[in-house]
């Protein structure tokens, strides 16, 4: 193993420690990356923008499609010669691979890519201190890929950095029972499990604080949140939602990713009763045809959640949806097909995601017969994701000329434009000064882009 970086203590924190995290999959992944941070901090390590400066560098990886495994491998050999050239200097570095291809490959990283120091799950990154003080000392890995006992959230730091902008994640539920036929979730991130209601809502208090105006609470089946709550109820979605708004004043909520079998009646009521829950919704439906959903073990038929939609839309009329699609599941014939192309045509969506079925190992759908060929997928996702775009462009033409609220998260690419979202989740882009970002301001919409649209300040603060 090439030196690595001796590591302060506690106490000794203040020595500065460059750390570089690189972060691909969802907006789970994009919060345990913020949290390793978190974690690492009283080591002494700080983010830097570049391996090269990086004291120890954390691949977070996603297995959920398309060779994650080779994408990761192919990474790791760019990153030793990181590891490398840093040692010629002097430098030592630490190397991990964390998130699910860690959880579900980490022999085969360290059999592959001796020079990784470090491989860890999901579930126990609240231990990288500890890793790390142990690849210091050991002459090998470090590997940590079991589902520990004790709930990682109990033992993250109070505090955690609050990214600009006034937006911001945070993680409610993990984990997920469903087992749905092509999925590694299961695998990858254990058993569903929720956060008790006092430690999220102490976490979304300390985002209030520091300016955060919008919460999106996370979980791979967020709307199955069943945490139990200080009066020793349990709470579901709806109530801690309706906490977070009232009791502790977040402006704007958003929840992602839901199962249509958990959108219960308190939920739906919600997304009319509460003015800080955003009219978007990321419901995935996966498929149009009921043998296909049978198939993929979804506990619904595609007329169960056409119901659904209609009653969220009696509940928030102006809702817009968003959806997974999966094309290609084995044994999808052309009529299935065709009656998932029919299901987006009677539901409409505001913006979609779309993906060819990728055979998981492990999973059920990988070892199934009827694999349906990959240009018959090609040929299918380009029809779907034709009609998707069709959609998303028609609802976001329908946004010009109207007047929204955008909580502005950043610069915009060009000097003196400033960008945010609007309640439907769409991109706004308006010019106006830095000092927009992290507030929410009233914008005319003016102007259609591909992806977004532009507006112009009328002057008014926002209504959130
Ligand atoms: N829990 C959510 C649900 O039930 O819909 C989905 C979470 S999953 C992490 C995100 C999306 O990845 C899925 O909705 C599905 O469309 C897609 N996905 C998962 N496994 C896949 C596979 N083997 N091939 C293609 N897409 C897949
Ligand atoms: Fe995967 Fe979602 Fe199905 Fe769970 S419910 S197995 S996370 S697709």
């Amino acid at each position: 193993m090439s030196p690595l970086p001796c590591v302060p203590s506690a106490q000794s924190g203040k020595q500065a420690r460059g750390l570089h995290v690189i972060t691909w999959g969802c907006q789970m992944n994009v919060y345990d990356s913020a949290r390793m941070t978190d974690v690492l901090r009283p080591l002494g390590y700080r983010a830097v923008d570049a391996p090269d400066d990086a004291d120890m560098i954390i691949l977070n990886t996603c297995h959920i499609r398309d060779r994650a495994a080779e994408k990761v491998f192919s990474e790791l050999g760019r990153l030793r010669l990181v590891k490398e050239a840093r040692a010629q200097a002097g430098h030592g570095t630490v190397l991990a691979v964390a998130g699910c291809v860690a959880q579900a490959e980490g022999r085969e990283i360290l059999a592959r890519a001796p020079y990784v120091d470090i491989v860890l799950g999901p579930q126990t990154y609240h231990r990288l201190p500890e890793m790390v003080a142990r690849a210091a000392r050991a002459a090998g890995a470090v590997i940590e890929t079991d589902f520990p006992v004790e709930q990682k959230f109990d033992f993250l730091p109070p505090e955690r950095e609050v990214p600009a902008g006034g937006a911001a994640f945070l993680t409610i539920q993990e984990g997920c029972d469903k087992f749905c036929s092509f999925c590694v979730v299961p695998y990858t991130r254990g058993a569903e499990a929720s956060r008790p209601v006092a430690a999220v809502l102490e976490e979304a208090r300390r985002l209030v604080a520091h300016g955060v105006k919008e919460i999106t609470l996370l979980g791979q089946n967020v709307n199955a949140y069943h945490g139990e709550g200080p009066d020793g109820a349990i709470w579901g979605l709806a109530r801690l939602m309706a906490e977070l708004a009232d009791g502790i004043g977040v402006e704007r909520i958003r929840y992602t990713t839901s199962h249509p079998r958990d959108m219960d009646g308190d939920l739906i009521a919600a997304h009319g009763d509460q003015p800080a829950l955003m009219p978007f919704l990321h419901l995935p439906v996966q498929s149009g045809s009921d043998r296909v959903l049978a198939a993929m073990n979804r506990g619904h038929t595609a007329q169960e959640y056409r119901d659904l939609v209609m009653r969220l839309r009696a509940a928030r009329p102006d809702l817009a949806l968003s959806s997974d699609f999966i094309v290609g599941h084995p044994g999808e014939t052309e009529d299935d097909f065709e009656q998932t192309m029919q299901l987006i045509r009677d539901v409409g969506f505001a913006q979609a995601y779309s993906f060819k079925y990728s055979p998981r190992p492990g999973t059920p759908a990988s070892g199934a017969g009827g694999q349906v060929p990959e240009e018959v997928k090609d040929a299918r996702l380009q029809k779907l994701q034709a009609l998707l775009r069709e959609q998303q462009d028609a609802f976001n033409a329908a946004t010009v000329g109207q007047r929204v609220s955008v909580l502005f998260t950043g610069r915009g690419r060009k000097p003196g434009q400033v960008s945010g979202k609007s309640p439907y989740l769409q991109a706004v882009h308006v010019d106006g000064p830095d000092s927009l970002i992290g507030q929410v301001a009233e914008v005319d919409i003016v102007k259609l882009y591909t992806n977004s649209l532009g507006g112009v300040l009328t002057g008014e603060t926002g209504k959130a």
